[in-house]
């Protein structure tokens, strides 16, 4: 390789100051993952790489499941396909016993493709067509009902399906004390919808109430949310009861519990803040336990939980393009990871770590992505030793939302591989290819020639 040149600026020099931290620095290189080289991933696959730790998540998921196992007797977890639907990770969470919990017919199908039994998927969302009905139904599927055309369309829908009922729950949405409310998914419990919802249930005999499901917020910093509103579910839960005589068979409390990341705008490390799977194990399971049921009549708890699984189990791994001054004496990054890939770097301050040794001298720098666009920018302001053009760098916690909500824009999409609990790798996605994409395109004959 060439030397690389730098033309020199004057700068006040603080290395080895402290941080508002302490002197907790954001910079250890980071040369493996599960004891596979940074850099022999990169040769093989290339860069940017996606990187997942199967090994990671099973630690997480079973850390998280103990946390209410050893709490409450029945709980049951339901993978949040949206957080990460790549085929290899539902499947990881399928043999830990996940049940697939989907918001769309798309995710519907990919579910059963995985084998997920349809009496294990979970049908969440705003938008389910009458054909995605037809099938959950028929499939004896968990239809969580969101909203009252929803609801007048099932019941429209199973007049056409002869001796069939539907078994069916209602998301509900309150007040929790976090602000603003998450009111636009399911029917209200404070102005008595939730309620209303239910009597109209019970109405029709073709729909079977088996649960009642919320999902307050996402990345929830206050266990206590939970706790007020699992104590709104079980006051629906015996109200039903007390009315029909019968039992709410579960309680689905959601997802939204927060992953170590931190928040933009966020003064203290996420890690430092957040609650952990006990803390909100606590919240929920306490509120449902002292509440009143019969021990033999505890409704199931079932949770959705996503990023809080998944996040820490990915990484993105990514090289240097270049390095630059700005107008005003900043230095800035480039790299190959941008926003079009980490969709997540729009609310997180994800932790970035250089993937090879590097000088003491450290400077504040701005990490842009390689999009011919302004707001491709990772970090505004993150203190790191100096990079240099052909250095790679590792991305962190970037496992949930990025690989659903990724965008292909300007560029094609990467490489995802998985590392094995062995340590052996797969390839788990393909890199795209213009095929990828041109294959979904049709140009009129009338524009298929043309001279310049
Ligand atoms: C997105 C979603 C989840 C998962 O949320 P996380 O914040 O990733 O835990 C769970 N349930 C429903 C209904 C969702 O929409």
């Amino acid at each position: 390789m060439f030397p690389t040149y730098e033309s020199p600026t004057i700068k006040k020099l603080n290395a080895g100051m402290m941080n508002k931290f302490g002197s907790r620095t954001e910079y250890t290189p980071v040369k493996f993952i599960d004891n596979v080289a940074v850099a022999d991933l990169m040769d093989k696959y290339g860069s940017p790489l996606f990187v997942i730790s199967e090994r990671t998540i099973r630690q997480n998921y079973q850390k998280a499941l103990k946390a209410f196992k050893m709490r409450y007797p029945k709980v049951q977890f339901a993978w949040s396909y949206k957080t990460n639907y790549l085929d290899a990770v539902c499947k990881v969470f399928h043999q830990e016993g996940s049940w697939a919990e989907v918001v769309s017919g798309f995710e519907y199908q990919k579910a059963i493709r995985n084998g997920v039994p349809g009496n294990l998927i979970i049908f969440n969302g705003p938008d389910k067509s009458k054909e995605d009905l037809i099938l959950a139904v028929k499939n004896r599927s968990l239809i969580h009902i969101d909203h009252f055309d929803e609801l007048y369309m099932l019941i429209e829908i199973l007049e056409e399906i002869k001796d069939t009922k539907a078994r069916v729950a209602i998301r509900v949405n309150m007040d929790t004390g976090i602000y603003p409310q998450w009111d636009r998914f399911g029917f209200n419990y404070d102005n008595g919808q939730a309620w209303n919802a239910i009597v109209k249930i019970i109405a029709q005999e073709k729909l079977q109430l088996e649960g009642l499901h919320c999902h307050i917020g996402t990345y929830m910093l206050t266990a206590n949310a939970y706790a007020v509103a699992a104590r709104k579910m079980c006051e629906l839960a015996l109200k039903y009861s007390n009315t029909t005589g019968e039992n709410i068979k579960y309680i689905d409390m959601g997802g939204g519990f927060c992953s170590a990341n931190t928040l933009k705008g966020s003064y203290l490390q996420g890690a430092d803040i957040i609650p952990t799977f006990d803390d909100y194990a606590e919240a929920i399971t306490n509120t449902i336990l002292q509440f009143g049921f019969r021990p033999d009549e505890l409704p199931l708890l079932i949770l959705e939980t996503g990023r809080a699984l998944i996040d820490e189990a990915g990484y993105l791994l990514g090289t240097v393009l270049a390095t630059k001054r700005l107008a005003d004496g900043r230095r800035a990054t480039v790299l190959d990871t941008g926003v079009n890939i980490m969709f997540t770097s729009f609310w997180y301050n994800h932790r970035v770590s250089p993937a090879q040794d590097f000088s003491q001298h450290a400077e504040e720098t701005v990490l842009y992505g390689p999009l011919c666009m302004n707001i491709d920018c990772l970090r505004e302001s993150v203190l790191l030793p100096l990079l240099k053009k052909g250095d790679r760098i590792v991305v962190h916690e970037v496992g949930a939302y990025n690989m659903t909500q990724w965008m292909q824009f300007i560029t094609l999409r990467p490489n995802i591989v998985m590392i094995d609990t062995k340590g052996e790798v797969h390839l788990i996605r393909k890199q795209e290819t213009v095929n990828t994409i041109v294959d979904c395109e049709i140009v009129p004959e009338h524009l298929k020639k043309f001279v310049i």
